[in-house]
């Protein structure tokens, strides 16, 4: 993803803390009372624009829907999206999802979702993909039974490696899909890297991954 700089953001992200939580260390195990209800949290990492977690707040106002992003300059875009759109479950972290277990305690999330994460092609950099088995291992933590992973990615070599990751991991896969847009799913939100690579044709590829209790 092209950065550009935006010396703003970070003081209009503090400007909007019931949108991008800040210190979100302090409400690791009591995200429901910050959302105000029970509803399950989903979370998505690597979140970028937003344009997903936008989509998805307003098609399900009775889940909670947390983002992860680390840059405030992607970041910025994603807030002013909820912001517009008033969506009271939509919320992000400007984080690394590296640090996920300080902000969420052990099975608070029921969901999460990685999409178009940067596949890191190279075999050296196999460990900043997040789908391998240190992120996987993470993820476990914080899911609580029978949570999931839902994975979306237009890379047939991050898929291929995603799915013998989670696979290795012991994990179950559901509904692996190679071209999502031809297999008739509904209620399928895009994110703003999916429609790019929808709009040129492109297929994009899925599947679920669920880990054994
Ligand atoms: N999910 C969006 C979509 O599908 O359109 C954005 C995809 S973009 C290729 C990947 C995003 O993940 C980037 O905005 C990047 O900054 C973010 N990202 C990658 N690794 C991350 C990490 N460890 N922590 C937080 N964000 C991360």
């Amino acid at each position: 993803m092209r950065l550009r700089h935006k010396p703003w953001a970070k003081e209009e992200m503090e400007n909007h803390p019931h949108i991008v939580m800040a210190a979100p260390e302090k409400s690791k195990g009591k995200w429901n009372s910050v959302f105000g209800n029970d509803n399950p949290i989903y979370v998505e990492v690597g979140t970028g624009k937003g344009q997903f977690l936008t989509g998805m707040g307003q098609a399900h106002p009775h889940i909670n829907f947390i983002g992860i992003e680390k840059y405030d300059s992607v970041l910025i875009t994603a807030m002013e999206r909820v912001k517009e759109a008033e969506l009271p479950n939509v919320k992000f972290l400007n984080e690394d999802v590296e640090e996920l277990l300080a902000f969420f305690a052990e099975g608070e999330i029921a969901r999460l979702f990685i999409n178009f994460t940067d596949p890191w092609p190279k075999n050296r950099h196999e460990k900043r993909r997040l789908t391998y088995k240190t992120f996987l291992n993470k993820y476990e933590k914080i899911l609580n039974k029978g949570g999931e992973i839902h994975f979306k990615t237009d890379n047939q070599g991050l898929f291929e490696y995603s799915l013998h990751s989670f696979s290795k991991y012991g994990m179950i896969l559901n509904n692996v899909s190679l071209d999502l847009h031809k297999s008739g799913i509904e209620g399928n939100i895009m994110t703003e890297y999916e429609q790019k690579f929808h709009e040129k044709n492109m297929r994009i590829y899925r599947c679920e991954a669920e880990y054994r209790e």
